[in-house]
This record gives structure tokens, C-alpha cells and sequence, in this order.
């Protein structure tokens, strides 16, 4: 009997559990892909990130090929075909089991546990493994069994427990091969599979593939790694990993990043390199995330973590949303940020911060639409760290930003991005404003004036967040 494996945003053969397990246990393995229609609508899922999933695909297609592992493409319009589709799949290829890795946002593990219900129903057998974390989601407990709110404390015990982890050198073993590779329907091409699909390349910038995620990962842990802590949030410099697109798609596991900046600073958690040490924060907040979708799935449905700041009054307003998605707002550091995002498919953490604070602060635009936003545009689109970041910058989550704490991208922007290097790469129009003048440029032909007076409108949504809080 085979077993069928079920790809996802796992897409690598290199400590891959759910590949890994049926390699091992099965008599052969036959491995699926779903394109479900409904998903990459209702998730806003961005044209980029759709091409970066089909150029993995064609990489899984050859690499597990030559493991004598078909992959199956198959296309549904709604996530309530795919229980069928795959027990169809696997009665004809004769599977017992399926065996697939974990997802966590809402709409994922519904569709997963219809999934199982259904393998259950028809007397097959499925199983679930943790590859997208380091720590499954519900383990980091605090001392009364709950989840917790507050990423200080999470990480504390977070690295208290991956500390007693058997860390495997690199990761589990690629899969290895195994007689027999016939499949009696290899479903659809993968042209045929994205056709109609609104795809954006920029393979240029993010090569896909384990083989490139991997060597990127390499070069950062032998160099760059080390002036983290000081560099990362300079966006004009190369300072922080990219490999964020990787870790989306699942070409790279969290635990191989782990174990990467581990080995660069030889085994230790808590000294040696700070830039090792505030890397691995990274990891844990990447995790911390991942498990507040599980604990909190009230994130999941369009709302607050934090109840009450429902009541919030968004203004609604398109053609300032607009102004702030084109990256015309007459504020230089925000209008380069949203163009890099625009070219690039990816934007720096310390621009995402203050992008959309500037959009929920400054604008009072609804954080909803932001999140919507950058999930139609990023390559690195996760539900769990945008939802998480935005929400953080709207002060309306977990650990929230206090909602007084505003960032003033002025300030911002001279602190981190000293000489204008990065406004004046994605904002032209100021390419010949002197330096101490391009964080607030006088009127230059071509570039908007400031959209809204940046005092005013802070000193208002405290106000309003004040009277919200009841505090006032
Ligand atoms: P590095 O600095 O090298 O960090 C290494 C890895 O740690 C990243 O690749 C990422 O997987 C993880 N990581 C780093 N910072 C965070 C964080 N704050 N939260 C969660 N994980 C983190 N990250 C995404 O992967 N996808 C998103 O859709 C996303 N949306 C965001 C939206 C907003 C409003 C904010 C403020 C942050 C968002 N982030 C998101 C987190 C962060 O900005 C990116 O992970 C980071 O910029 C990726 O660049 P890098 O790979 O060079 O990161």
C-alpha cells in the first residue's frame, strides 16, 4: 500500500516530516498539490506569491521525479471538493493513508479536519505533523495552562523547552528513493493548473527552489548574521536574511534556520553573537504568531484580538488609501516603502512597522485593509505574521504597540535611513533633494505635498483611542 502525501507550503524534500514519514513507512508514496480557486480569492493571495508557488511546484515535480514520486496537480473551485478529490486520488492509486504537515489559520485547519473527517468516514487513515514551527502550537503554556498574550513571556518559555530539543544536524534527511513511480492519472499540467491565474514573475529577485533558499540561508549565517542586531533595521542595507518568501512556500523549515544560526555560533543559545541571539527572536516571533491563530482564532474572522477595539472609528476613505497603496502620500520613507513592496514583492520589517502605523495612525484607515493589502501584493504573504504585525501596529492585538506609541515616520525615517540611500532608490523624484532636506522635502515638481499633517492626526486617534479605552 502507498501513501499519499498532500503538499502544501512545505515544498522541499529536506526535513519535510509528513514526506520523510511516508518514505519510510510506506510501500511508495504518490504526492498531491490542490489549487483551490476559493482560497486564492478570499486570502487576497498576491500574483507573485501565486508564480513563486508554481515555480516550486515545477522544482518539486523534477526533484521528487528522480525519487520515483509522481506529484498529482489537481484544481478544485472551493475547499469542499478536495475531501472527495482526495479520497479519489487515493483509491485509485491504491493509498491507505494520507499523511500531510500542518497549517493553522482557520479556514486551513477546517478544510483539514473536513479532510480527515472524510479519510476517517471511508476506513483510511490520515496524519497531521508540525513542520511550520518549531514549537507545535499549544505546547508553550504558562504556569496555569494558558496560552500566552505577552511575547516576552512566550519566548522565555519557548526557549527554556526548544533548548531540550533534539536538534538534528541538518534537519531530517532528504526523502529517500523507492522503487515504483506510476501514477494511472497524473491529473493536470502545471500550465493547465494556473491557467486564468493572475500570475507576477519576479523570479529574477526570488530564484524559487530548497536549493536556493538553502544557499541563502548558508551565506547569511556565515556573514551577516553577525551585525544583525545592529543593522537589521536599516532597510538601505543587506542586512537581514530575505528568507522570509522561503519560509512562506516551505522551501525552508524554521528548524533548519534554527539550527543554521546555532551551528554559526557554536551551539550557544544565550551568548556569543548578539546578532545570532536577536536573529533567533525572529524565529520566535515567526512562532509566537503562528500559535496565536490557534489559541486566538478570533483572529482568523476579520476581528481584533482585543475586543473592544472593534468600536474603533476607522475612517473610510479610498482615494487615501489609494494615495497610501501607490506610494504618492508626500511622505518619502512611506511613499519608498510601498513602492519597494510595489517592485519588489517584499518590504523590510522596520517599513512594514511603519507603514502601517502611518496608514492605522496617521490615515485612521482601518488595519483590515492594510493586512488585505499586503497580502495582494507580498511574496512572503503569511496570514499569521501579517495579521500579527498589523494588528501590533494598529494596537489592536497581542503585545500590542500602546496605542500612544506612534511612530513618527519623520523621525523614523532620519534614524534609519541616515543619508536617504533607500527613499532616493525607489522615489526618483527626490533623487537630487539634499540629504538633511529628502526626510521632508520642500515642494518638488512631480512629488505630492504631505497628505496629512502628521501632529494633528496623532494627536487625534489618541484622542480617540483614549475615549475608546474610556480613559480620557
Ligand atoms: P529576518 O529579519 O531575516 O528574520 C528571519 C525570519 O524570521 C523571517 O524570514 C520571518 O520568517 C521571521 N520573522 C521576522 N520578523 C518577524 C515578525 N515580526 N513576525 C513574524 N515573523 C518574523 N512576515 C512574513 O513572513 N509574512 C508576512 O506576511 C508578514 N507581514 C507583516 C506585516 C506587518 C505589518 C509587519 C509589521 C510585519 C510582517 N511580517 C511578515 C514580519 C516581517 O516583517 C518579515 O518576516 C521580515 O521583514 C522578512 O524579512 P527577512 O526574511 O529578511 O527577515
Amino acid at each position: 500500500q502507498r501513501i499519499l502525501v498532500w503538499l502544501r507550503n512545505d515544498m522541499r524534500l529536506r526535513d519535510n516530516p509528513a514526506l520523510y514519514n511516508a518514505a519510510e513507512a510506506g510501500e511508495g508514496v504518490v504526492a498531491v498539490y490542490v489549487l483551490c480557486e476559493d482560497f486564492i480569492e478570499r486570502h487576497s493571495t498576491a500574483p507573485s506569491r501565486l508564480d513563486f508557488i508554481r515555480r516550486h511546484l515545477r522544482q518539486m515535480q523534477t526533484d521528487l521525479a528522480e525519487r520515483n514520486i509522481p506529484l498529482v496537480l489537481l484544481r478544485v473551485r472551493r475547499a469542499g471538493e478536495i475531501p472527495h478529490q482526495l479520497l479519489s486520488l487515493s483509491r485509485r492509486e491504491g493509498c491507505h493513508s494520507l499523511y500531510f504537515n500542518a497549517e493553522y489559520p482557520l479556514d486551513e485547519l477546517n478544510r483539514d479536519r473536513a479532510v480527515a473527517e472524510y479519510f476517517h468516514d471511508h476506513d483510511r487513515h490520515y496524519k497531521r505533523f508540525h513542520d511550520r514551527v518549531i514549537l507545535p502550537p499549544g505546547k508553550v503554556r504558562n504556569g496555569q495552562g494558558e496560552p500566552y498574550q505577552v511575547f516576552t513571556a512566550f519566548k522565555r518559555r519557548w526557549i527554556q523547552m526548544a533548548r531540550e530539543l533534539p536538534m538534528v544536524p541538518h534537519g531530517l534527511p532528504a526523502v529517500q528513493p523507492k522503487a515504483l513511480g506510476q501514477v494511472s492519472d497524473a491529473g493536470m499540467t502545471l500550465d493547465s493548473l494556473f491557467r486564468g491565474v493572475h500570475l507576477k514573475d519576479l523570479s529574477a529577485l526570488w530564484p524559487a527552489g530548497e536549493e536556493e533558499a538553502l544557499s541563502r540561508l548558508a551565506e547569511f549565517a556565515d556573514g551577516p548574521i553577525r551585525d544583525y542586531k545592529s543593522k537589521r533595521d536599516l532597510p538601505a542595507e543587506a542586512a537581514t536574511s530575505t528568507l522570509s518568501p522561503y519560509l512562506a512556500v516551505g522551501s525552508l523549515s524554521p528548524r533548519q534556520c534554527l539550527t543554521a544560526a546555532l551551528s554559526a555560533n557554536e551551539g550557544r543559545w544565550d551568548e556569543g553573537s548578539e546578532g545570532v541571539t536577536t536573529w533567533i527572536s525572529e524565529l520566535v516571533w515567526r512562532d509566537f504568531y503562528q500559535h496565536v491563530t490557534v489559541d486566538f482564532p478570533v483572529v482568523c474572522k476579520h476581528k481584533p484580538l482585543q475586543g473592544h477595539t472593534d468600536a474603533f472609528p476607522w475612517r473610510d476613505d479610498e482615494e487615501d488609501f489609494n494615495r497610501w497603496r501607490r506610494g504618492e502620500t508626500g511622505i518619502p520613507i512611506v511613499d519608498a516603502a510601498m513602492r519597494q513592496l510595489l517592485d519588489t514583492g517584499w518590504m523590510h520589517n522596520r517599513l512594514r512597522m511603519i507603514v502601517a502605523m502611518f496608514l492605522t495612525k496617521n490615515l485612521r484607515i482601518d488595519w483590515r485593509l492594510g493586512e488585505r493589502w499586503f497580502m495582494s501584493q507580498l511574496i512572503d504573504g503569511d496570514f499569521a505574521a501579517n495579521n500579527g504585525g498589523w494588528q501590533w501596529s494598529a494596537s489592536t492585538g497581542t503585545d500590542a504597540a500602546p496605542y500612544f506609541r506612534i511612530f513618527n515616520p519623520v523621525t523614523q525615517s532620519e534614524r534609519f535611513d541616515p543619508d536617504g540611500r533607500f527613499i532616493r532608490k525607489y522615489v526618483p523624484e527626490l533623487a537630487r533633494v539634499s540629504t538633511r532636506q529628502i526626510h521632508q522635502p520642500p515642494p518638488v515638481p512631480g512629488y505630492p505635498a504631505p497628505m496629512v499633517d502628521l501632529k494633528a492626526s496623532r494627536k487625534e486617534t489618541i484622542a480617540l483611542f483614549q475615549q475608546l479605552n474610556g480613559s480620557s
